[in-house]
């Protein structure tokens, strides 16, 4: 048992909260809220501010061995079949493999991450090499595994914690059917898949399906989010929300690889849950302050109406709410995984608005209090 007491960002909402004090139990779970006066082992200055660890919702753990080498080309040159990324991919060794996890890894913990989602290449190995490296770090990692070989959706389901589809062209009958059925029948499995990310995309898919490809997605798949929907139009967005289907954007990736920016303020307000995810290593640095940075800065000069809030809700509360899983929010019930703030620090110091000093000019340097399931990663003012 631990206890931590601080202001801190409560609940769903990120309510703020005066002196609150965090139970949390041994397994790493908070168990209690409260502002009674009890021994407590972290006691946060009145200055600081307490929230949730950040969750990646969408990431490639296993290409920051290729960073900068894309930049300039096409989607297609970059990450399709017989693009840079599975030209190396199928020519690395399992120890080149690994060195790049684990950078992706520790990049993630040094930036504030405190769970990630994983969209892992490669079956069944490529799901064993990211949990053998995961071992060795104070971070949570969701994976998503894809068909691939001999590998049976079964075992990579069984292996992992769902099935992370690379498009729409990656789908026939049998493959959804089985997909369908692991959902049904295992608590906890979760179905995404890459959509509508470039134009050319929707136009493929026209083409093939006669369809859109979200349209495609959500007809042959119980899913619980897509990745992307950067070309969205109204009637998808209805179908995704109809269908209680979160989304996750990419605006860093979206915009590194020359497409548009994502129709984020169209996604809150039809009323679906929004994450946001780092996407490919290779080209975008696992960094959360950056990339709701970007977001904000990039919405305001596409014309979209965001508040800081909804963008630290979509690296918080959003995806564990989209994937069910008790994460992402300072709630009872959920994992202990904590980041505090001294908001009189030189870069947060002045500020009116906590919210939009967090999304607009904080950095992984201001973290200065970091706990994963109630086990401390780093506190600077330790004495
Ligand atoms: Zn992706």
């Amino acid at each position: 048992m631990v206890a931590v007491r601080a202001n801190a960002l409560v609940g769903p909402n990120l309510e703020f909260v005066e002196d609150a004090r965090f139970q949390v139990s041994t397994d790493g779970t908070i168990i209690d809220i409260s502002k009674e006066e009890k021994p407590t082992e972290y006691i946060l200055p009145s200055s600081y501010l307490l929230i949730p660890g950040f969750v990646n919702a969408h990431i490639h753990v296993g290409d920051a061995y290729l960073k900068d080498q894309i930049y300039g080309l096409s989607l297609d040159e970059a990450v399709g079949p017989t693009g840079v990324k599975h030209k190396k991919l199928s020519s690395s060794t399992t120890e080149e493999k690994i060195t790049s996890i684990r950078n992706s890894l520790e990049m993630q913990v040094n930036n504030g991450f405190t769970s990630f989602i994983d969209f892992r290449e490669e079956g069944l190995q490529g799901i064993n090499l990211l949990k053998e490296s995961l071992v060795d770090f104070p971070i949570r990692g969701l994976i998503l595994g894809r068909p691939y070989n001999k590998d049976s959706l079964v075992e990579i389901s069984q292996q992992s914690d769902g099935i992370g589809f690379p498009n729409v062209f990656s789908l026939d009958d049998a493959l959804c059917e089985e997909a369908n059925l692991l959902k049904a029948n295992k608590a906890g499995q979760v179905n995404a898949i890459h959509v509508s990310e470039s134009l050319e995309v929707i136009s493929q898919s026209l083409a093939f399906y006669g369809r859109r490809d979200i349209e495609v997605a959500i007809e042959q798949l119980d899913l619980d989010f897509v990745i992307h929907a950067t070309y969205a139009d109204e009637n998808d967005l209805q179908s995704l929300k109809k269908n209680n289907i979160g989304v996750v954007c990419c605006p860093l990736s979206n915009l590194y690889n020359g497409l548009d920016f994502p129709p984020l303020e169209a996604i809150i307000n039809k009323g679906i849950l929004l994450g946001l995810g780092t996407d490919n290593v290779f080209c975008c640095n696992p960094d959360p302050f950056r990339l709701m940075a970007f977001s904000l800065y990039n919405a305001r000069s596409t014309k979209q109406h965001l508040s800081p809030k909804d963008i630290l809700k979509a690296l918080t509360v959003n995806p564990g709410l989209m994937i069910q899983r008790k994460i992402g929010q300072l709630s009872v019930g959920y994992s202990g995984d904590f980041l505090g703030f001294d908001l009189n620090c030189s870069n947060l110091s002045f500020s009116k608005d906590f919210y939009t000093a967090l999304t607009m000019r904080a950095t992984p340097a201001d973290i200065s209090f970091q706990m994963y399931k109630g086990r401390l990663v780093k506190w600077e003012n330790q004495k």
